[in-house]
C-alpha cells in the first residue's frame, strides 16, 4: 500500500515512510491510494481478540513490514492496557458506551500513541538515526504521547503546553514522568502560541532534517490508523448482543481525526448507519454538516478542552474524499480557505452535506446536565467530552420517536455506540459541577505527591529552539 498527500504534489511513499513524513512536504496529509474493501471478512473477523483484530486491519495497510513485527508491535501496545478487552463496550440505558480510556493516560488518545510509539523506535532500531519529537498539547495528547515513547533510546521528546492554562491533573499527568528522554515545556503564552512555535519550527526544512524532529499529532497517518481498530470492535459486540446488521457511533469531536477513522471504515464496508458529530460550543464541524460552510471563529473555552479546537486539522482529509478525491479542487478550496477563513461545499439532493453523517453542538449546560442524569439514572459517570457525544447522541437515537404502530421493521431501533474518550477523574471539576462530588481514579489519585520537572521558557521561537538544540547534543 502506497500513501499520497491529499494536494496531490507528492510522490507516492510506504507505510514507514508516511509515519515518520507526518505531514506532506506540499502542505498536505497523508492517505492510502485505495480503500480495501473488506466486507466479505466481517464474518469471519467477529472471533478475533482486538490486538488480533488490528493486526488484521492494520495489515492491510501496512505492506513493507514482517506480518510477525507488526503482530508484536500490537501485542506491545495493547498488553499495558488495564482491561485485556482493551476496548469494552458496556451498555448504558438504551446507549452503548465504547470505554476508550483503558490506557496509561485516561483517554483515547493512547490506543493511538501508544502503538505509534512502539513504531517509532521499530523504525528508529531497522533504520538507525535518532528522532526528536516536537508537540504542543492543550492537555491529552501531550501527555499520551509522552507515555508513549518515555524511555526509549534514540527518542526524545519535547511537549509545549501553554503555562497555567492547562488543568492540573494534566499537567501533573505530563511533568510527573521523570525519564531522561521527556522535556515538558511550560511556554508563556497560549495553546495557539505553542501550535505557532511548533508549526513554525516545524516549516523550516533545513532545521527539520538536521535536528531530525518528527511529529506526534493527528495528522500522523498511523493515528488514524489505530483508530479504526475499535470501530470494527464495537460494532461487533454490539450486533452480537442486539443482533442488530446496522450501528450508529456518536463521536465527540475536535481535530475530526477520531471520527475520521469511523468514516474510513465504514467506507471500507463496516455496516454504518450514521456517524454521529458532536461539539461542544466550538461548533465549527457542527455548523459544517448541518449548512456545508466551514467558517471560523473564536475559540471559547468549555467543560471539554480537547475539544476546544476551530481548525480541525483532519477535516482536509474528509474533503479529499467530499471532493471526489481531486486534488486540484481541494488545493484551490484550502488556498482560498486560507485567505477567506470559510469555505463551503453543496449539499446533496438530500439537503445535507453527507448522508452518513449528523451533527449537532451541546452547551456546557446540556453536558453538565447528561453527566447528571447518567449518574443518577444509570449510576454511569460520563467525562464531559463523552457527555457532549451523549448529549448529541440522544436526539439522533433511532426509533423512539416512532409510533408503536409503525411497521415492526421500522421501529427497530438502530443501536447507538458512543466512544466515551476519557475517564472522568481526568476532569474531576466538571463532575463536581455536575454532580457535587469528586471523580476518582487511581491512577490520578497517585499523581497527588508525585515528583514533577518542567522547564518554563519563553514564547519565543529562538528560545525553543536554542533549548532543543542545547538538550539533543547534551
Ligand atoms: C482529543 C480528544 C477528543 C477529540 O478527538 P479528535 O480526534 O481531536 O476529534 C475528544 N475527547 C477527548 C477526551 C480527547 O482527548
Amino acid at each position: 500500500m502506497k500513501y499520497i498527500s491529499t494536494r496531490g504534489q507528492m510522490e507516492p511513499v510506504g507505510f514507514l515512510d508516511a509515519v515518520m513524513t507526518g505531514l506532506s512536504p506540499d502542505g498536505g496529509l497523508l492517505l492510502p491510494e485505495s480503500l480495501p474493501d473488506v466486507s466479505g471478512r466481517l464474518e469471519a473477523w467477529k472471533e478475533l481478540s482486538y490486538p488480533e483484530l488490528a493486526f488484521e486491519v492494520m495489515s492491510l495497510f501496512i505492506t513493507d513490514m514482517p506480518a510477525d513485527d507488526l503482530k508484536e508491535l500490537i501485542e506491545k501496545s495493547y498488553s499495558v492496557f488495564r482491561v485485556t478487552e482493551v476496548a469494552p463496550v458496556i451498555p448504558v440505558g438504551d446507549l452503548h458506551i465504547l470505554e476508550l480510556w483503558h490506557g496509561p493516560t485516561l483517554a483515547f488518545k493512547d490506543v493511538a500513541l501508544q502503538f505509534l510509539g512502539n513504531l517509532f523506535e521499530y523504525i528508529l532500531e531497522k533504520r538507525g538515526g535518532e528522532l526528536n519529537i516536537l508537540g504542543a498539547t492543550s492537555g491529552d495528547t501531550g501527555s499520551a504521547a509522552i507515555y508513549g515513547v518515555r524511555g526509549k533510546p534514540k527518542i526524545r521528546i519535547f511537549v509545549m503546553h501553554p503555562k497555567g492554562r492547562v488543568s492540573p491533573v494534566q499537567e501533573k499527568q505530563m511533568t510527573s514522568v521523570l525519564d531522561d528522554n521527556v522535556f515538558n515545556l511550560a511556554v508563556q503564552g497560549t495553546f495557539d502560541d505553542c501550535q505557532h512555535l511548533m508549526k513554525s519550527i516545524f516549516s523550516d526544512v533545513a532545521f527539520k532534517t538536521e535536528y531530525s524532529l518528527g511529529s506526534i499529532n493527528s495528522v500522523n497517518w498511523a493515528r488514524v490508523l489505530a483508530q479504526m481498530t475499535y470501530y470494527f470492535y464495537a460494532a461487533f459486540r454490539v450486533q452480537e448482543s442486539t443482533g442488530a446488521e446496522e450501528v450508529q457511533f456518536s463521536v465527540p469531536t475536535g481535530n475530526f481525526g477520531d471520527i475520521l477513522a469511523g468514516y474510513l471504515a465504514a467506507q471500507m464496508g463496516l455496516p454504518v448507519h450514521k456517524l454521529i458529530l458532536a461539539t461542544n460550543e466550538n461548533n465549527i464541524l457542527s455548523r459544517f454538516f448541518n449548512t456545508g460552510e466551514y467558517s471560523l471563529s473564536e475559540v471559547v473555552p468549555t467543560l471539554s478542552p480537547s475539544m476546544d479546537i476551530q481548525v480541525a486539522s483532519n477535516f482536509e482529509r474528509y474533503l479529499y474524499y467530499r471532493l471526489g478525491k481531486d486534488a486540484g479542487a481541494l488545493r484551490d478550496m484550502m488556498d482560498s480557505f486560507k485567505a477567506e477563513k470559510s469555505l463551503s461545499v453543496p449539499l446533496n439532493a438530500n439537503g445535507v452535506v453527507d448522508d452518513l453523517f449528523v451533527a449537532g453542538a451541546a452547551s456546557t449546560a446540556q453536558t453538565l446536565a447528561t453527566i447528571k442524569k447518567y449518574h443518577e439514572e444509570h449510576g454511569y459517570m460520563l467525562d464531559p467530552h463523552t457527555a457532549v457525544g451523549v448529549a448529541v447522541a440522544e436526539r439522533f437515537a433511532e426509533g423512539r420517536a416512532l409510533s408503536p404502530k409503525a411497521p415492526r421493521t421500522a421501529r427497530r431501533a438502530v443501536p447507538t455506540i458512543c466512544l466515551a474518550t476519557a475517564h472522568p477523574a481526568k476532569f474531576t471539576e466538571a463532575i463536581e459541577q455536575a454532580v457535587g462530588a469528586a471523580a476518582h481514579h487511581p491512577v490520578i489519585d497517585a499523581l497527588a505527591d508525585a515528583e514533577t520537572h518542567c522547564d518554563t521558557i519563553a514564547n519565543d521561537e529562538t528560545a525553543v529552539r536554542d533549548y532543543l538544540v542545547t538538550k539533543t547534543r547534551g
